[in-house]
């Protein structure tokens, strides 16, 4: 365990945030016991890969902690796995490839960690984190001690997870179907090429800005509204994909935040459709 100071910006790919002096990295379990009285989850932030997040520009009061678990091992059935939770989702992804597995190959694209995958059902093309869970293994802020939750506990549905919110994901059991070689190295190659025309790249911005409905493409909302290559101060919804507002290197969040809430403001004006967030501003914003 270590507990250091850490300017925020450099742990996430919005690149946004001020100074943390306590952000504490865990990569024993043990190591809660010396930390349980100071951690809970009203002053303690779990941050993955920072690929969903825009922390605030000003000094972070409170505690971030991060997972350090890179460990994969195949379980004795061959098509489940225990994963670590700070596993890079990309490296997951072909982790599986290698293992013949399917059903991973929509994670290539997506740069966060299993940890913050199994928080926000990540998913795409049609797929979810949350039908690969078997149990989640994970620390609870609150009672102080290890619990396992099992898929139906979670109860996930379209970018949410119930019963995760003071719990520290330790690692996980996935369970994936056996594939074909051959066709998983194309799935991957297809959402690759699709990501790759559709999207911007995975730096400056924390993908998807609004969630999805049943209804309409938060995207295409905001394109009809007439605010694709909108900006405000070194933030703008992106000219290739209106879902995604890119930051300019140097800028802020609080741009960002004010960005999003004009979106909202003119898309409900004219659809009367409150969008919602999928991304999360942590801190301060006013
Ligand atoms: C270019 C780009 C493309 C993207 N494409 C997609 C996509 O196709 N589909 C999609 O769903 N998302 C996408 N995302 C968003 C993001 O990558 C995912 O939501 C990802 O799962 C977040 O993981 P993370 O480790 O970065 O989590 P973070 O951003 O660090 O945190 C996200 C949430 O998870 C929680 N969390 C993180 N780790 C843990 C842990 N160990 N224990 C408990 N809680 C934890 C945090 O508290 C927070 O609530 C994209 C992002 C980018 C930048």
């Amino acid at each position: 365990m270590k507990t250091s100071s850490v300017n925020l910006s450099s742990v996430t790919t919005y690149r946004f945030g001020g100074l943390c002096k306590n952000f504490i990295t865990i990569d024993n379990v043990d190591s809660f016991s010396k930390i349980s009285e100071k951690i809970n989850s009203s002053n303690t932030f779990v941050l993955g890969k920072g690929s969903n997040i825009a922390f605030a520009d000003s000094e972070y009061n409170g505690y971030v902690l991060q997972t350090d678990f890179g460990f994969i091992n195949l379980l004795n059935e061959g098509n489940a796995l225990e994963v670590g939770s700070s596993v890079y989702l990309p490296d997951l992804s072909r982790y599986l490839k290698e293992q013949n597995l399917s059903g991973g190959e929509f994670l290539l694209g997506i740069p966060g960690s299993i940890g913050g995958a199994l928080k926000m059902n990540a998913g795409a093309y049609g797929y979810e984190i949350g039908n690969n869970v078997v149990e989640i293994n994970c620390y609870d802020l609150d009672q102080k001690q290890i619990i396992k939750l099992d898929s139906k506990s979670i109860n996930y549905s379209y970018r949410k997870s119930n019963n995760l919110s003071n719990k520290v994901i330790l690692s996980a059991i996935l369970k994936f179907e056996k594939g074909n070689p051959e066709e998983i190295s194309e799935k991957m190659s297809e959402f690759n090429k699709i990501r790759k025309k559709s999207q911007p790249p995975g730096i400056y911005n924390a993908g998807s800005v609004f969630k999805n409905s049943k209804d309409y493409f938060a995207g295409e909302l905001i394109e009809k509204t007439g605010l694709k290559g909108y900006s405000i101060d070194n933030v703008s919804v992106s000219k290739k994909h209106a879902n995604f507002f890119i930051a300019k290197k140097g800028a802020k969040a609080l741009s960002l935040y004010r960005l999003v809430q004009h979106v909202k403001e003119k898309v409900n004006d004219k659809y009367g459709i409150e969008l919602e967030e999928e991304i999360q501003f942590i801190g301060e914003f006013i």
